[in-house]
């Protein structure tokens, strides 16, 4: 039987969009929608309704930080001006550019935060595959 992963072991495993339980990369069904369930651990991904409320938490929360950057660097370049016509559409396409991609990424961490704060229970994976 595996030993749960470590800490350190589940973030880096769900910034890389992998299973947190095992590492696995093939969960995906299609961008930013893991499959139901990690096809080498049984991790469902999904571990109670609404689980992924959390995962549009952190990526509002990093799409933000990212947003207020481009906004103060692209003030910064385009100062005493500051030009509208440049402004709204490099900020507007930073924002969607940077949701869209970090979705995968903030539902990997997502579910690493939640096994941090509710371990893996015995029956929810198979621990053969999983842990580490
Ligand atoms: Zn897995």
């Amino acid at each position: 039987m595996g030993t749960p992963p470590s800490r350190s072991r589940l973030l880096r495993r769900g910034l890389r969009k992998r299973c947190p339980a095992c590492g696995e990369r093939e969960i995906w069904a299609s961008w930013g929608r893991p499959v139901e369930l990690c096809p080498r651990c049984g991790l469902r991904f999904e571990r109670i309704e609404g689980h992924f409320v959390g995962a549009v938490g952190i990526n509002t929360i990093v799409s933000f930080v990212v947003l207020f950057i481009v906004l103060i660097v692209s003030m910064i370049l385009t100062a005493p001006e500051f030009e509208l016509r440049i402004l709204l559409p490099v900020n507007v396409g930073v924002t969607l550019a940077m949701t869209t991609w970090f979705m995968p990424i903030s539902k990997t961490l997502w579910t690493s935060f939640d096994i941090m704060m509710r371990p893996l229970r015995p029956d929810e994976v198979d621990w053969s595959q999983a842990g580490g």
